[in-house]
């Protein structure tokens, strides 16, 4: 990753030194372990600094997220909206965590266009909307959580990390590089985390607290989405899995419980795009992602109202069935593909 621009750096740091209001981090809605562990990590550096510091959350995270410092304390905006919005009230800036789009946040969408104090972002999603004062957008980050361990090192706040903020940004990096799987070429993100491991945090632990915590209910749920809801289409080099509502019924399903699941295809030889279809409230969710130069971000843009990274990204459809969604995949496939190399 180049160096983060001085001038960025320089105005935050300005910034924080003007601002005596609380500030207020927000993380996108279902929060992933990097935007919870970003928010929280930043968060608490900020707060050992002597800052005021909140993370409002426009939804609730998976509960393997909840082991993290911090994470109990997290407003939700979707529950406790009176709460949420004195706090926003008080504030004199919102740090944006991991998001590009401002309509990533939900409901919190005219929050954050309505406020009055400074308005920075933290991120590495391609093409950033321009609406914040401070927008600090890296897309060649592993992850926020990366970002955000660059910018304390450049601000001079290392003073103020420890281990429960260490704790929190090594997660981000883990959880956004599937485990140190991609996203993980630069030589830089293994001197972060080899930085962050040095302050006593346990990466075994971390590692078995994000990861070995399945429910029997979802272990099943996962072999059944595999044997059962798992459709290949070994010509396009591309794979399906389906999770409709019966299904998370019959197994119990809590939010998070499909979470990674979409990764399990291309582990088959030979398949580098992989899709799941999950039905959420009264949306198909979309869930994409793809190896090496196959990029899924437009497809995600163009077909299913999302966005997100050229390996990874998502969004939803509301105007349809499960099934005609999945239709409408299987008529479009050959369409989607037909960039993708032959060999990589
Ligand atoms: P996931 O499949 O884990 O929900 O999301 C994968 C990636 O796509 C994440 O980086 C996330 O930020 C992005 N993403 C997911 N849903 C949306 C969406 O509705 N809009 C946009 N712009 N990006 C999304
Ligand atoms: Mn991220």
């Amino acid at each position: 990753m180049k160096q983060i621009e001085s001038k960025l750096i320089t105005g935050l740091l300005d910034a924080l030194k003007k601002i005596e209001t609380p500030i207020v981090i927000i993380p996108h809605m279902n929060p992933d372990g990097d935007a919870i562990g970003s928010a929280l990590g930043f968060g608490r550096v900020l707060k050992n600094s002597g800052k005021k510091v909140s993370v409002i959350s426009p939804d609730s995270f998976p509960s393997f997220y909840k082991w993290m410092t911090g994470s109990r304390d997290i407003i939700f905006y979707n529950n406790e909206k009176k709460k949420a919005d004195e706090k926003i009230k008080e504030a004199g800036m919102i740090i944006c965590m991991d998001f590009n789009e401002i309509s990533r946040t939900g409901d919190m969408e005219t929050v954050i266009e309505n406020f009055k104090g400074k308005r920075i972002l933290i991120d590495h999603h391609p093409e950033p909307q321009c609406f914040a004062d401070i927008t600090i957008s890296y897309p060649e980050c592993s992850s926020s959580a990366e970002l955000s361990f660059h910018i304390i090192n450049e601000m001079g706040y290392k003073k103020f990390m420890d281990k429960e903020s260490a704790e929190c940004l090594y997660c981000g990096i883990m959880t956004d590089t599937g485990s140190f799987d991609y996203s993980i070429r630069n030589p830089q993100t293994f001197r972060s985390l080899s930085d962050l491991i040095s302050y006593s945090i346990d990466p075994i632990e971390i590692h078995h607290n994000v990861f070995d915590t399945y429910s029997e209910d979802r272990m099943r749920l996962l072999g059944y989405c595999l044997s059962e809801g798992m459709e290949v289409f070994p010509e396009y080099h591309a794979a399906i899995i389906s999770l409709p509502r019966d299904v998370q019924k019959r197994f119990h399903y809590v939010k998070g419980d499909n979470e990674g699941f979409v990764n399990y295809p291309l582990s088959i030889k030979g398949i580098r795009f992989s899709v799941l279809f999950s039905e959420i409230k009264d949306q198909v969710k979309v869930s994409l992602r793809s190896t090496g130069s196959f990029s899924v971000t437009e497809i995600a843009r163009d077909y299913y109202n999302g966005g997100g990274h050229c390996n990874a990204s998502g969004g939803e459809i509301s105007n349809l069935s499960l099934e005609e969604v999945k239709d409408q995949f299987r008529k479009n496939l050959p369409l989607y593909v037909k960039n993708m190399k032959e060999e990589e």
